[in-house]
């Protein structure tokens, strides 16, 4: 029996063409081009359905909604097939694979994000391969995660970033090794695998909540903090120098930034660094965070600190349960303290 896969379409460059104003996604193309493709009739490959969403998106217009929308999808169709690919776009991509890696509660098969950095249009493009790899590993392989394979290697999602804006490598796993690399066989690293409890998939949606993302630069004003972290704001990562420092000599900084951790804000702090991991004891400008409130985002990305934090506000616990939980690793997403 030949496995079956569902590709979930979202858009992306992979299936894009150009037009006046730059590449734009344009339905129907890709589904015509992959019809055409002798690989994709092999009997050695699995069977595949794709679903082409209305509107195709260049994935910068991707919103927490479509995240919804992706999930629902695997969710709907999981049953029939052994396993699921999901193209979107290279620009957003980390964030929505760490987004599914914790609404997917229970996962037992493969989920493999990919997309491309050239079009398949064009005559030379990282589309086909792509596209032919994650088809293959979604059919064939036992990993239960939502990964994101790309330039070939494939990561768990929860731990990518886009690295590289035009480059074939265009994402790292800075923090975890690949979980599998592609040369001349695919090779799995199965002692990586993730293998979650339960046998059944749960989707947890995603609520519209007010989180947000701030990058700490010398000279960072105690006001522009404050008027981020005005009512509704709910969640911050914040990113920090280095172990996770920030100027304590800024007292107007800490005293809002303190402010807004006694009134519910949950502050996480994450490194600006590529590697390496939180650690608030190192430095007194690190430790000032720890006694003020803010919490560890440890060694996670912040597109996995601020999914996870979506994650944890819809579920409805309370905010010392989400402060407590944000320092737990739950999807793989963090290694915790050194
Ligand atoms: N702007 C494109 C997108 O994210 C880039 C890509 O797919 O590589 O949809």
């Amino acid at each position: 029996m030949r496995k079956r896969v569902y590709i979930a379409y979202t858009g992306g460059t992979i299936g894009m063409t150009p037009s006046e104003e730059g590449y734009v996604p344009r339905p129907g193309y890709l589904k015509e081009q992959m019809e055409k493709m002798l690989e994709l009739k092999s009997g050695l490959m699995p069977q595949y359905t794709i679903n082409e969403y209305d509107p195709l998106l260049d994935s910068s217009n991707m919103t927490p909604q479509q995240w919804v929308v992706i999930a629902r999808d695997i969710a709907r169709n999981y049953h029939e097939y052994d396993g699921f690919v999901v193209l979107h776009g290279t620009d957003t991509m980390a964030y929505t694979a760490s987004a599914l890696s914790f609404m997917l509660e229970g996962l037992q098969k493969p989920v493999i994000f990919t997309g491309s950095q050239i079009p398949i249009c064009e005559i030379r493009n990282d589309a086909r391969d792509n596209l032919i790899t994650a088809i293959l590993i979604a059919g064939n392989f036992d990993i239960p995660e939502v990964c994101l394979y790309f330039g070939d290697r494939l990561f768990r999602g929860n731990r990518t970033v886009k690295v590289n804006a035009d480059r074939l490598d265009a994402f790292d796993s800075p923090n975890f090794p690949p979980l599998g690399t592609v040369g001349v066989d695919i090779k799995i690293n199965t002692h990586l695998i993730n293998r979650a409890p339960g046998k059944e998939i749960v989707v947890h949606d995603f609520g519209d909540h007010s989180i947000s993302a701030l990058r700490l630069f010398p000279g960072i004003s105690a006001q522009v903090v404050e008027n981020i972290l005005h009512p509704p704001l709910k969640g911050l990562v914040l990113e920090t120098y280095g172990l996770g420092n920030i100027p304590d000599q800024n007292k107007e900084l800490i005293k809002v930034l303190e402010r807004a951790c006694q009134q519910g804000v949950v502050i996480v702090a994450c490194t600006q660094c590529l590697r390496g991991t939180v650690d608030l004891g190192a430095y007194k400008t690190g430790s000032v965070l720890e006694k003020i409130g803010v919490i560890s985002g440890y060694d996670m990305t912040t597109e996995a600190a601020l999914t996870k934090m979506y994650y944890l506000f819809s579920r409805g616990y309370s905010v010392e349960e989400i402060r407590r939980l944000m320092q737990v690793n739950i999807r793989g997403e963090l290694t915790g303290p050194i």
